[in-house]
């Protein structure tokens, strides 16, 4: 999968070889924060940091960004790995997480005090933040900025002892109160948090910010192209302030650039890990692999391929801009992808029992149907045919609008790859509801036979009742009613644009008994109803479908 990348850093790439820019080599990291699961605007970095380094001869990271010991969990970690490996990208043995370097971030930091280039500062939380200033004004210098170089190497070793309270002290940069960059106003670097670490457990009570550690950790991997979404522009002085003034070794190891690029956002859905955590922990989807979640383990469980997440990342492309991408692009995306692919399957998903007076009882047909008339090397399967059919309730209308092609009372209509039946007479309960039609066939009309040209209009599928078996299907539809959720400016909150039928659960579907075998691997259509794969709490004796996709396309090349 290694279509030749275009985009702006590809082209800061190519020139950079061309310079020999750090001995010519591309070193890219992807790297999560192990506080979620990932999402399909992860999926853009993965294939983009993965992408560039596969297209310039270089290799990528597998980076944990595990700073932050309070929302960090070893189920994420697990679940980055699968979801990465799934898209179908390998780190090979470069694994990498940046609690492994919280040794050298500590001696970076010591020698930043030892240089007079950062200080321990006694404000509190909030008085660093009044003191910081605003965008029109400038900052005021804290009163412990000019603390004597022993001064604070002893509080930050102090600091690290645990002899200080939580939030008490911090370790800022001294760079520069007046900058118009707010980030450069003497951003702290460490703070003092009792948080059991889970890799490194209680070693540590103090903890470097991502600021400080994300510049170091590149460098120490030897990063040369840092690709980050475009919310860390403004920390871009930051992260060059620092290589600037740790010894880092960049002689060896070359300089790590800092390159921004718009971050994925898409329609009817929300794509941050705080908000689709929030709609995990107050169930309001079904886990972090809901089917209707953009997660990467939702989208596979639904029944995404990794083909399809990577023809998408590739279409939408790599821009400076911001913007919403239109969900219908996925959804194409993944019909592409499994047109040729998929096996035609029939399955009712709400059967209407049709009897057929003039076919023998006790007969059984076994008729020839493609299983692909988009890719005929796929080639042909025996279907049962018998008295009793199931044929799906909105094929049928007792009192149609004129342009209805499919049954009515004394009409006609073609069962797929077998023979044109007539109603003759419709069966109701006490309650007036229809329970079953009863219809005639022709028996002249046998597709693919020497009389089958006989046309009507309509064409349905159909299974046979004695053979079919039941199955559960469930039907998705966008998460949100809205195509920006995110957009809060109504002053309404994201969840109350939630869709309160984004999943319709039909529990007395009829498919072919082909499905039997079903595996969980394979993708269906199910003709005219879209395609379905196994659902995961599918079990042999109780099938559970989900619908990947419906057939309609709404995608407006
Ligand atoms: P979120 O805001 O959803 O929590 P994050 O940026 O905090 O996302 P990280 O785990 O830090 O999540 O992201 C890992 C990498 O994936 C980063 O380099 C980040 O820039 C990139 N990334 C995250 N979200 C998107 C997105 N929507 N589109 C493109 N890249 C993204
Ligand atoms: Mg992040
Ligand atoms: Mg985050």
């Amino acid at each position: 999968n290694n279509e030749a990348l275009t985009n702006f850093i590809q082209n800061i790439i190519s020139e950079d070889l061309k310079k020999g820019k750090n001995g010519g080599r591309v070193h890219t990291r992807f790297p999560p924060e192990p506080n979620g699961y990932l999402h399909i605007g992860h999926a853009k970095s993965i294939c983009l940091n993965f992408g560039l380094a596969a297209n310039n001869g270089g290799i990528c990271n597998l980076r944990f960004d595990d700073t932050n010991p309070i929302k960090e969990e070893l189920e994420y970690v697990d679940s980055i790995k699968e979801d990465v490996r799934w898209l179908g990208f390998d780190w090979e043995e470069r694994m990498y997480y940046a609690s492994d370097y919280f040794d050298k971030l500590y001696e970076s930091a010591v020698q930043l005090i030892e240089k007079g280039c950062a200080y321990v500062c006694d404000l509190s939380p909030q008085e660093i933040r009044q003191y910081r200033g605003t965008l029109t004004e400038p900052g005021q210098e804290s009163p412990y900025r000019n603390r004597s170089v022993e001064e604070n190497l002893d509080l930050f070793t102090r600091m690290r002892a645990g002899e200080f309270a939580d939030g008490t002290r911090v370790l800022r940069a001294k760079i520069d109160m007046a900058s118009p960059n707010l980030n450069m106003r003497d951003p702290v670097i460490y703070r003092i948090l009792r948080a059991y670490h889970h890799r490194t457990g209680d070693k540590w009570c103090i903890y470097p910010m991502y600021d400080f550690a994300h510049p170091l950790s590149d460098a120490l991997e030897s990063i040369t192209h840092s690709v980050c979404t475009l919310e860390f522009a403004d920390h871009r002085p930051l992260y060059d302030w620092f290589l600037d003034n740790v010894d880092y070794n960049a002689d060896k190891n070359g300089r790590p650039q800092q390159i921004e690029f718009a971050r994925l956002n898409l329609s009817y859905t929300v794509m941050s890990k705080r908000k689709l955590r929030e709609l995990v922990e107050n169930n309001y989807v079904n886990g972090w692999d809901d089917p209707r979640m953009p997660t990467i383990s939702g989208l596979r469980r639904r029944g995404y391929t990794p083909e399809s997440i990577r023809d998408f990342c590739n279409r939408i492309g790599v821009a400076k801009r911001d913007s919403v991408v239109d969900i219908a692009l996925l959804e194409h995306c993944v019909r592409e992808d499994l047109n040729l692919d998929a096996t035609r399957v029939m399955a009712v998903l709400r059967p209407l029992k049709v009897i057929i007076d003039n076919y023998p009882a006790d007969q059984v047909e076994w008729l020839e149907t493609e299983n692909n008339p988009e890719n005929p090397a796929m080639g042909k399967r025996l279907i049962p045919f018998s008295r009793e059919l199931y044929i799906e309730q909105e094929d049928f209308m007792e009192d149609p609008p004129k342009k209805f092609f499919r049954l009515r009372p004394g009409g006609e209509i073609r069962l797929k790859s077998a023979y044109i039946i007539k109603c003759e007479e419709v069966i109701k309960n006490a309650q007036g509801d229809i329970i079953e039609l009863h219809c005639s066939y022709d028996p002249d009309s046998k597709s693919g036979g020497a009389t089958s040209g006989r046309k009507v209009k309509g064409t349905s599928h159909w299974v046979s009742a004695a053979h079919a078996i039941s199955a559960e299907v469930r039907l998705y539809e966008h998460l949100f009613l809205t195509e920006n959720p995110d957009d809060e400016e109504d002053g309404n909150d994201f969840k109350t644009k939630l869709n309160p039928n984004s999943l319709q659960v039909l529990t007395n579907c009829q498919v072919e008994p082909g499905l039997a075998e079903a595996l969980a691997r394979n993708r269906y259509q199910f003709l005219r109803q879209g395609y379905f794969c196994l659902d995961v709490d599918s079990r042999p004796d109780r099938l559970v479908f989900n619908r990947i996709v419906s057939l309609r396309d709404s995608w407006a090349k």
